[in-house]
């Protein structure tokens, strides 16, 4: 404890030295910010001190409220669910100006959430995208469910719909509680999935190494933050972002899969559907993931690259 503590500290402190570009608040100024791996490393540690109870509360008071009143510099943009147990920056125990935060249900990737991303990331430089579900979100659960929506609300579950259409599909097994936490995870990589498919200026800035996007899921009652890594077929989104690669989920992995399956896209799918150039998208082994979309990436303690 003693020894996050001071990691924590030490790269609080890293932050807060950075220095603020003079004058033109938000214009976009290349600002010596942290890396996306340094800000990444941040949240897993401000997520620790929350889920532990040892949070610091960084970057509240007058002070620092007069300091981003001259611009803002945020580190991480987190995409996120409107749920009210999911507030980012208590639960990643960061303070104002820290977080650019979107917030909308089911964390869906739409057009003004992309286009939010598009201003925290290419306009405000931040490092570092997270795209955040959690357990029993509603949103992933109405769609589940088949629960007739009104109103607003069909155009706004129609982009988790792939995701729990996918998970009833290819992992017919499941029901109840596993099916919704499946459909949970593949909603995050449908969001990311998403964002990289509409986002021509998001997989720049992803392929120039000035951004990187990782999912995430956070658990309730835990308060812990379990981290996705990078989308396992990122390389393939940023080759060939098109309809044709559609449906986006299908090569997710398959997490906490009963027969011992290894986490990893499962090749054979490739085989299932030759005919189609629309069919489930193959598996490249450059798109194979890596250690980088482990359950939980080891905070490395050096963060430097
Ligand atoms: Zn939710």
């Amino acid at each position: 404890m003693l020894q996050m503590r001071t990691v924590a500290v030490t790269t609080i402190l890293a932050l807060a030295s950075t220095p603020t570009p003079a004058g033109q608040p938000g214009q976009g100024v290349a600002a010596p910010g942290p890396t996306p791996d340094q800000a990444w490393l941040m949240l897993r540690e401000g997520n620790a001190r929350f889920a532990s109870g040892n949070v610091v509360n960084p970057n509240t008071d007058a002070a620092r409220r007069q300091e981003v009143a001259e611009g803002q510099h945020p580190f991480a943009i987190i995409l996120t669910c409107a749920d009210s147990r999911v507030p980012a920056e208590r639960l990643f125990d960061r303070g104002i100006g820290d977080l650019f935060v979107i917030r909308v249900a089911g964390n869906v990737s739409d057009t003004d959430e992309i286009g939010t991303i598009e201003y925290g990331a290419g306009h405000l430089n931040a490092p570092l995208a997270v795209v955040m579900g959690h357990s029993a979100c509603g949103a992933v659960k109405a769609v589940a469910s088949g629960a007739e929506v009104h109103g607003s609300i069909p155009g706004l579950v129609d982009n988790i719909i792939p995701a729990v259409e996918w998970v009833k599909k290819n992992r017919p097994g499941l029901a109840g509680e596993e099916l919704i936490n499946a459909a949970i995870e593949a909603n995050v990589w449908q969001s990311i999935d998403d964002l990289f498919t509409r986002s021509e200026e998001v997989r720049g800035l992803v392929e120039a190494n000035k951004l990187k996007v990782v999912g995430a899921v956070y658990d309730l009652a835990s308060g812990k933050v379990r981290w996705l890594g990078e989308h396992p077929y990122q390389d393939r989104l940023l080759v060939a972002p098109t309809e044709m690669d559609k449906p986006h989920t299908a090569n997710v992995p398959e997490p906490e899969a009963p027969a011992a399956k290894p986490t990893t896209p499962a090749p054979a799918k490739q085989a299932q559907k030759p005919e189609s150039p629309t069919a489930t998208p193959s598996a490249p082994a450059h798109a194979t993931p890596s250690h980088k979309t482990a359950d939980a990436p080891t905070p490395s303690g050096d963060p430097h690259r």
